[in-house]
């Protein structure tokens, strides 16, 4: 039942808030039940939910349908996670996916959801755009800068072990392949997104055989692209930097444990400044952080960094705009600059007028009302 003009995108609502701030962004949907899917598991979803509350996505024109697929309630065996085999292919289908957030099932025998994903679809590189957000006052408000994390090896390998008793051993595994494929995608990156500047984050000074290599590997990919300025910074000079001044960044690639860290503090930088009750402080970024996957042959899975708020959830009270930048991101990566710019302007537009925000952002609208006033500006 699709259309041939539409682009096709598998749409994980995800749980908790979820399918709350989904229900904002999609137009289309196809329906996918994994094995084990039971609706009891979704009591907050409103009846009438399936056909689209509030469609920003249909406002903007946006040419997608969605692919919807749900984590099931049972241990798939195939991938020994409750993401099903299904859910997989159809991102490796579709080639593009735009992910919510997903609640850790408790229990043992499993393996994470967002392992799962991660492993299954080789999803090597991690990009988190960070910028300030207008009319809303942080710390800074020339943050503009892109993060760009290896995502499958350095100390995140798995390789940890006791030697003798009270001394263990944790193994950095960097690969010339790894780091040649995430240097290529920055550069890529950089080049079809009008960014001037690349920036190797980096210990190599002591970790010279492991981050030397990915230095190494980032300076060949370099040469290819005489238009992008090529600079390495020393890990720890650059979180000063970053603090001091982060407008002097445009860029970053990284190993994965560097990455993490990083992209962390650079969420931080885009913060509230106190104006808000400290707990709030930390919400806001939270509820900006999106990042995309890029995985093995040219997948792209968006995603909100923020978790399923069961604290919130079913109360109309989430600030769906993670997911939607998340969506904004995966229309980029399509090329689809014009509908990701409008729909980016909208969002940051009702922000900016300061007179629809959620609770997070120390406003009193709700979900709806904040969504509704997207629209308007759409
Ligand atoms: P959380 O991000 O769900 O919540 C932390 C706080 O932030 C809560 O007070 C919540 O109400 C608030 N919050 C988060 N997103 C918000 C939004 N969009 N709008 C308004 N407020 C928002 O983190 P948690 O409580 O540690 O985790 C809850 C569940 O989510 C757990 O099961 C965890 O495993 C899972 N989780 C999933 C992901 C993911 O799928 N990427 C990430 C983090 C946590």
């Amino acid at each position: 039942f699709f259309s041939s003009d539409l682009i096709r995108a598998t749409l994980f609502p995800g749980d908790g808030i979820g399918p709350e701030i989904a229900s904002s962004s999609k137009r289309y949907q196809f329906m996918s039940l994994p094995i084990g899917f039971l609706s009891e598991s979704y009591p907050s979803l409103p009846i009438g939910f399936l056909s689209e509350s509030y469609p920003i996505f249909s406002a903007a024109d946006v040419p997608i349908e969605w692919e919807e697929h749900f984590v099931g309630t049972e241990v798939d065996p195939r991938t020994q996670s409750f993401v099903t085999w299904e859910s997989l292919e159809s991102v490796r289908r579709n080639k593009v996916g735009l992910k919510g957030p997903m609640a850790t099932p408790i229990g043992k025998g499993h393996r994470s959801l967002n392992l799962t994903l991660r492993k299954e679809l080789n999803l090597f590189a991690n990009v988190r755009p960070c910028y300030s957000l207008p009319g809303y006052k942080t710390r800074y408000d020339d943050v503009n800068l892109i993060t760009i994390r290896e995502n499958t090896e350095g100390e995140y390998s798995g390789l940890e072990h006791q030697v003798v008793r009270g001394v263990v051993e944790s193994l950095k595994i960097i690969t010339r392949q790894a780091s040649l494929r995430v240097a290529e995608y920055a550069f890529y990156y950089a080049k079809a997104h009008g960014r001037e500047r690349v920036s190797a984050i980096h210990k190599a000074n002591i970790m010279q055989k492991t981050d030397g290599l990915f230095l190494k590997c980032c300076r060949e990919v370099a040469e290819k692209y005489p238009e992008i300025t090529y600079e390495e910074v020393v890990i720890d000079n650059c979180c000063m930097m970053l603090v001091k001044n982060p407008a002097l960044f445009d860029v970053l690639v990284m190993p994965n444990l560097y990455g993490d860290i990083i992209s962390d503090l650079c969420a931080g930088l885009i913060g509230g400044l106190g104006l808000t009750p400290s707990r709030l402080d930390l919400l806001i970024p939270l509820a900006f952080i999106h990042s995309l996957n890029i995985g093995e042959g040219g997948i792209a899975l968006a995603e909100a960094v923020h978790g399923s708020a069961p604290d919130i959830a079913g109360k109309n009270l989430a600030n769906p705009t993670a997911l939607l930048l998340s969506g904004v991101s995966m229309l980029r990566h399509l090329e689809l600059h014009d509908k990701a710019d409008r729909i980016q302007d909208a969002v940051l537009k009702t922000i900016a007028e300061g007179k629809y925000r959620t609770a997070d952002l120390g406003g009193s609208s709700k979900t709806s009302e904040f969504t509704k006033a997207i629209i308007g500006h759409l």
